[in-house]
């Protein structure tokens, strides 16, 4: 080769070197934060049912996807490895504190967490409270681990990485992304306990799409974005509140529920029939738990609808909290919040409607 013609050929190496760096530079930066679940599992068969989750830890999942650094500079990040029935609180404490500290620090343009679909849409709303910044939260998982047939892991998570990636996902709250659709945090809940396409808001529907990585909203406004939420925590929180859930069915035993109010408790949320029903005898032991100082909150076993405050329970005379359209599991971690910021049961309730 020639003089002139090597020059060349490193000048178009160098050339080619510094487009790619710079491209690259140009990319979002997307933490992907790691807590287990399906989506970091494996089976023996890939027809067979039987699996375990949480067996693969985040450098794993994230190698198992090498299309997502076409997209994004991915930073991958362990919080925990864990089916997610195994959630707490304190890992969602660790979760906030995460997040808000990626983007306090500007280390991030947008976190995708990586979790189990059991309790997603708890963890989902937990940060929907906490997260103290507009910047895209993703939460995604799977319903198949990588080793079946048809595993749905990797098209969530590349797609997962988009919308954390685009300019359009700011400003919306927390949100899942699965099975090509995107979810606000509040009204998304698993609908399905095997199919992909578990997940559903059943009041507002998906608030967007997700096709091979094509991020597209709809116009369909939302509850407002919650990261100026009053419930926003800083980086040491502390404990948070023991708050139980109690079901409610035909011919509960009310003592079940007053052992429950004198566990020490501050706060209850009672998952009611019909329009967060409770029956009269437990209507007794709650008003009692109320008159105490124990903050009781009516929600509903049932799938849609809220609960309405003042129809067929006094709630102003018995110092009642509703639940409006939150599950139960979801009015539990507000709940859990507001006391442990010790807001009055009027501020409370006004959360239910405005969180
Ligand atoms: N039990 C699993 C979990 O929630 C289910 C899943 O991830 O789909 O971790």
């Amino acid at each position: 080769m020639n003089i002139k013609l090597q020059k060349s050929c490193y000048f178009v190496v160098f050339f080619i070197t510094i487009s790619m760096l710079t491209a690259a530079a140009e990319l979002p930066g997307i933490s992907i934060l790691a807590t287990g679940g399906t989506i970091a599992g494996s089976g023996v068969s890939a027809t067979g049912s039987a699996y375990k989750a949480a067996v693969n830890p985040v450098d794993k999942v994230i190698a198992a996807v090498p299309e997502v650094n076409n997209i994004a500079r991915i930073r991958g990040d362990q919080i925990c490895n864990i089916s997610s029935q195994d959630m707490k609180p304190e890992y969602w404490l660790k979760l906030a504190a995460r997040i808000n500290q990626l983007f306090r620090l500007d280390l991030a343009d947008g976190v995708v967490i990586t979790h189990g679909t059991d309790t997603m849409e708890e963890t989902a709303y937990f940060l929907n409270l906490t997260v103290a910044y507009d910047k895209p939260v993703v939460l995604t998982g799977s319903m198949r681990p990588g080793s079946a047939l048809s595993a749905d892991g990797a098209m969530n998570l590349y797609n997962a990485v988009a919308v954390a990636s685009a300019r359009e996902a700011r400003n919306k709250g927390v949100l899942v992304v699965m099975n090509d659709r995107i979810y606000s945090a509040r009204g998304v809940r698993k609908c399905d306990t095997i199919n992909p396409a578990a997940f559903n808001d059943r009041e507002n529907g998906p608030i967007g799409r997700v096709n091979y990585g094509k991020v597209s909203f709809n116009n369909r406004s939302d509850k407002k974005h919650t990261y100026q939420s009053l419930l926003k925590l800083p980086f040491f929180a502390g404990n948070l509140p023991e708050v139980p859930i109690v079901y409610g069915y035909a011919g509960i035993n009310p003592q079940m529920v007053e052992t429950i109010c004198k566990s020490g408790i501050r706060g209850l949320v009672y998952a009611g029939v019909g329009n967060g029903n409770p029956s009269e005898e437990v209507l007794n032991v709650l008003a009692k738990a109320s008159a105490d100082g124990i903050t009781v909150v009516r929600a509903t076993r049932v799938p849609d609808g809220p609960v309405t405050l003042d129809a067929e329970v006094d709630d102003a005379k018995f110092g009642f909290i509703v639940a409006d359209s939150l599950t139960p599991q979801k009015a539990r971690i507000l709940l859990m919040l507001a006391l442990h910021k010790n807001f009055a049961r009027a501020d409370i309730q006004q959360f239910f409607f405005d969180y």
